[in-house]
């Protein structure tokens, strides 16, 4: 192997941490980089400050190798990396639903200003098309190498779940580079995943950056036209699991991403496609991607369809009566409530006035923190304790494995909504239940 580039990783949150302990493991040495101290504390202490499955015993391995540190200084940053890597949030604006880029100029000025010898700042983050161009100025102007520092886009199509085996072999990587030298930089940034056959596109910036939107908004409509054919079905008493089966027999269509349910959610799909559209405008090309908002509003459909189940089984109204809602995080595997569908319904049964019980395997900590106003059970078995409603709203296994008799013994009346089609309908009604889905008869 020729002598490995050095890395630093700025912004350590899913994505920022996964990617510098997975590089760290694979060989190089790394510098993450935050401006929250408390979460390089515990990073550097050998905690992942959020529930990534494989990803703590990642990180012991990459910290005991002795090439992976964790900084809030953007001098030793900018002294220590030949590649930088910028894996920044880009939530959704609070007053449009444009991408914030308050934390990417943030992350590259300060670390412009530390650098003084060539160098290669890559973009990860997730951005409008047209960053990198801006970027690349903002870095000429501020740097005091600036004419030796050159800017590359590699977006990140991480699944949160399984980052650590989407980090470490990817389905494709994509390298938005204006120069052979960044790419070949990038090669050997890359060189231990390139060498497993992972495929490379080689691209210009500002398609590098439309790549990872594109993506995105593909199985955004995805998710929502299976979900737009549950509401036909809903209107027909069709079914649409089975419709969603024979669909995915067609290899041209494909049964990934078609599963009908509460729809997606989470700190990516719906603001990166909201943020897409927006960007799509100020270029004069929103009638393109204007089909975008119509899948946003599908999938928020699907939140208040699940709401009105609820108020069905309840008899019309949910006013003093007890809900049990089994899951909060956006999907299994992950303790992320970022615009989590789940949660959305249960505050909304909560406003409603029902008395709320939420158990999720891995985001209980994170959900009581944004919504305080919820009960917290410790088990699906305790948050199922007198209730009216069952409603599944995140799929997680032990969720799938409940058993329906266990369950009937708890509650007030055996009612359940299965928001993600996990269940088997028999098991339940055979045990009792009034068994009701999404899309379903
Ligand atoms: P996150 O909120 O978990 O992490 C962002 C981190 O950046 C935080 O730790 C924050 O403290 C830090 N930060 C903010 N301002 C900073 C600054 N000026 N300097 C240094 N650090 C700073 O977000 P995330 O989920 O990791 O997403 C990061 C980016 O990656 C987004 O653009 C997102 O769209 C994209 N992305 C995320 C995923 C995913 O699954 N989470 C997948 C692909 C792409």
């Amino acid at each position: 192997m020729s002598k490995l580039p050095r890395l630093t990783v700025i912004g350590t949150g899913y994505l920022g941490a996964t990617h510098a302990i997975c590089m760290a493991v694979m060989g190089y040495e790394v510098l993450g980089v935050d401006v929250d101290a408390s979460k390089i504390d515990r990073l550097n202490a050998g905690e992942v400050p959020f529930f990534e499955p494989g990803l703590p015993e990642m990180l012991a391995k990459a910290l005991d190798s002795g090439r992976l540190r964790f900084t809030t200084s953007f001098a030793e940053a900018g002294e220590f990396g030949d590649v930088h890597f910028i894996c920044v949030g880009t939530p959704q604006r609070k007053d449009s639903e444009a991408a914030d880029m308050t934390y990417v100029d943030a992350s590259v000025t300060a670390l412009a200003g530390h650098l003084t010898r060539k160098a290669l700042v890559v973009g990860k983050s997730t951005v409008p098309v047209g960053t990198a161009a801006r970027l690349t100025e903002l870095v000429r102007a501020t740097a005091p190498a600036g004419d030796q520092v050159e800017l590359a886009w590699n977006p990140e199509f991480l699944r949160e779940g399984f980052a650590v085996e989407d980090t470490m072999k990817p389905d494709r990587l994509v390298f938005g580079v204006t120069s052979p030298w960044a790419e070949a930089q990038l090669r050997s940034a890359f060189q231990p995943v390139l060498a497993q056959g992972v495929p490379v596109k080689v691209t210009d910036l500002q398609t590098a950056e439309l790549v990872k939107v594109a993506a995105n908004s593909f199985l955004a409509t995805k998710i929502s036209y299976i979900n737009a054919m549950a509401e036909v079905c809903e209107a027909t008493g069709a079914d649409v699991t089975d419709l969603a089966e024979a669909l995915a027999y067609d290899d041209r269509i494909g049964g990934k991403f078609l599963r009908p349910g509460l729809g997606f959610g989470g700190g990516c799909l719906p603001k990166d496609i909201r943020a897409f559209a927006h960007r799509a405008e100020e270029l004069g090309v929103g009638q393109a991607v204007g089909f975008l908002r119509e899948i946003d509003g599908i999938n928020r459909r699907r939140r208040a369809r699940t709401v009105d189940l609820v108020l069905e089984l309840a008899g019309g109204d949910v006013a003093g009566k007890r809900v049990a809602a089994l899951g909060a995080a956006f999907k299994p595997n992950s303790d992320d409530i970022r615009d989590a569908p789940a949660l959305d319904v249960a505050a909304t049964l909560h406003r409603m006035g029902a008395t709320v019980t939420v158990f999720d395997p891995a985001a209980n900590d994170n959900a009581r923190r944004a919504h305080p106003e919820l009960r917290y059970g410790a088990s699906a078995l305790d948050a199922a304790m007198d209730a009216d409603v069952v409603v599944l709203l995140t799929e997680w296994t032990e969720f799938r494995e409940i058993d329906p008799e266990i369950m009937g013994q708890v509650v007030t009346s055996r009612k359940i909504i299965d928001g993600r089609h996990a269940l088997i309908p028999a098991s339940w009604r055979a045990a009792g239940w009034e068994y009701r889905a999404l899309g379903r008869p």
